[in-house]
């Protein structure tokens, strides 16, 4: 976590205290407790442009000029201070997260740990405008938690209940509110001969894999989680992995935990959450209730002969396509987005009262020409091609750029133990600056020759990682609220883990549509999750979720002093 610093060279006030979230911007606090952002405009960005950036209101261009002594226009590297009141909600979030780290969101509210950054403990009615929108709610917030006293002090949590909440906080409560066993479990850490280590204690049913490998270790494939397990068992001293005993104080080397569980001082730990505050900032600002003007890519995996996996004589390719045309027809008959899907088949898709699946062989995609799956790789790659054709030409069909969303749909094959939905987003540091293919059968499709190579700047990469997210979080709230179920302990991923290596999946690294994400419905492996694939009644309401999801992408996020906008469907 960025360290609070005293900013004197920054902006003269005394007791300002600011915190630095990116090279673009840092989360201000000053005497009275005014928060702030000071954000670097991006290079040739109009004073208007700042402004619709940054706040979701465009006369707050005259009070952004009022609050930087007048300027009448940006000057390229020089920060600009924005009031938080004037921020756009999803700024408003990354200002709070930066300046109290301490804070987080549970099932019931966002907690607030008071922590006097300007010298005195924050009121109240502070809390409540920040976070509700609204000071006067600081009432609501006082009877709901039975406070005595509307003086706070340093170190009390607060709790602002989740309805009260702005959008971004709320969304976040969303998040957190699932599963008991997703809660944050506290690790201890220590040392021995060996190296550093953290202390898990089982509690009763469970098991080495899942509670510890699978949460700590973000390993999924079974035998990246066999291995792991194994050799968790060895350092514990521990001849027989099923053998341990509930309180059993299980000893993770430090190395094998996923940095989110390391040490507040681990190096890769502060380097992650440096990079997600970074991406943060690019959460989707674009407001479309109906998804008028917005085009969705729509990428069922595999096909002709790629079959997907194929456990228990359910073959993934058929049955992600099944849950694509589903998909396709609630996005037609709700709204005004255009679907444009990556694969066409002979078979035309089944009506949602099907409930069997049709033939998917004759699958291809539709690059021109159409590509017949032979090869599941080359098939991969047409399918990026493709799609970074259909988002150049996005405006030519009557798009946005900022509207353009891609959604491949998957099934894994992981270790039996692992259950639920999992989206994978294209997280930054994985991707690369440049690619492309070269010769036959590539040359002779329109796409390839239309853009050979693809390119992506530093910026474009974070800025994927952040609206893809903002994507993927909205897919698990909406899985949540379906009851759907999600993978018990981090349902969004930047990056696959196996064998020893990481990497994003290629549909979504070579990819230049921002919002991109790749949901893997279910783990096939798992027997639950198989018997609820085979039902009709799961596979729509899969794609309800994911259609729904779409709709509170565009249309539930504007937030206007506390109070969601119209539309939205929360
Ligand atoms: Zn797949």
């Amino acid at each position: 976590m960025a360290a609070l610093l005293a900013a004197a060279s920054l902006h003269a006030a005394p007791r300002e205290k600011s915190v630095v979230v990116s090279p673009e911007i840092r989360a201000t606090i000053s005497a009275g407790d005014e928060v702030a952002l000071l954000v670097r405009p991006l290079p040739g960005e109009s004073l208007d442009a700042f402004a619709r950036r940054l706040t979701d209101d465009p006369k707050s261009k005259r009070q952004i000029r009022a609050a930087n002594g007048g300027i009448p226009h940006l000057k390229p590297g020089r920060f600009v201070r924005v009031p938080y009141r004037l921020l756009a909600s999803s700024y408003r979030k990354i200002a709070m997260e930066a300046l109290f780290p301490a804070d987080r969101a549970t099932a019931a509210g966002w907690e607030h740990r008071v922590t006097a950054l300007s010298g005195k403990p924050e009121s109240l009615w502070r809390i409540a405008e920040w976070f509700t929108g609204a000071g006067t709610r600081y009432k609501d917030i006082r009877a709901e938690g039975a406070i005595a006293s509307l003086e706070t002090r340093t170190g009390q949590v607060v709790l602002v209940p989740g309805r009260l909440l702005m959008q971004p906080f709320r969304e976040a409560v969303a998040a957190a509110a699932p599963a008991p066993e997703s809660e944050a479990p506290r690790l201890e850490f220590g040392e021995d001969a060996q190296g550093r280590y953290a202390i898990y204690r089982l509690k009763k049913g469970e098991a080495l894999y899942s509670a510890v490998v699978v949460r700590f270790t973000g390993r999924l494939h079974a035998e990246d989680v066999n291995a792991k397990a194994a050799e968790i068992a060895e350092r514990n001293g521990i001849p027989d992995v099923h053998a341990m005993p509930v309180g059993f104080p299980v000893k993770i080397p430090v190395a094998d935990l996923s940095p989110e569980f390391r040490p507040p001082d681990d190096p890769e730990r502060i380097e992650q959450e440096k990079a997600r505050l970074e991406a943060a900032q690019f959460a989707n600002t674009v407001r479309s209730a109906d998804l008028s003007g917005v085009t969705l890519v729509l990428d069922a995996g595999h096909g002709g002969r790629d079959t997907g996996a194929i456990v228990d004589g359910l073959e993934e390719a058929a049955y992600v396509y099944d849950i694509a045309c589903r998909v396709e027809r609630l996005v037609r008959g709700r709204t005004k987005a255009r679907v444009v899907p990556t694969i066409g088949r002979d078979a035309p898709c089944a009506g949602p009262q099907a409930e069997t699946v049709a033939d998917f062989r004759s699958a291809r995609v539709l690059t021109t020409p159409p590509y017949a799956i032979e090869d599941a790789a080359v098939g991969v790659n047409f399918r990026w091609y493709l799609a970074n054709s259909i988002y150049k030409n996005v405006r030519k069909s009557g798009g946005q750029e900022d509207r353009t969303v891609f959604l491949s749909l998957h099934a894994d094959s992981l270790h039996p133990a692992v259950r639920g939905t999992m989206i994978y987003v294209p997280g930054e540091k994985f991707l690369n600056d440049s690619y492309g293919k070269t010769g036959e059968p590539y040359q002779s499709r329109r796409e390839v020759r239309e853009t050979p190579r693809v390119s992506f700047s530093r910026k474009e990469k974070i800025e994927s990682e952040g609206i893809s997210t903002d994507l993927a979080e909205h897919i698990v709230a909406a899985f949540r609220s379906a009851d759907l179920p999600l993978h018990a302990f981090e349902p969004v991923r930047r990056n696959v883990i196996r064998g020893g290596r990481e990497w994003v999946p290629a549909i979504l690294r070579y990819n230049r549509i921002p919002a991109r994400v790749l949901v893997e419905i279910c783990n096939l492996n798992n027997p639950d999750d198989r018997r609820l694939l085979r039902t009709r009644a799961y596979r729509e309401r899969v794609a309800g979720a994911l259609v729904g999801a779409l709709i509170d992408f565009y249309g539930g996020t504007a937030t206007v002093a506390g109070v969601p906008a119209a539309g939205t469907s929360r």
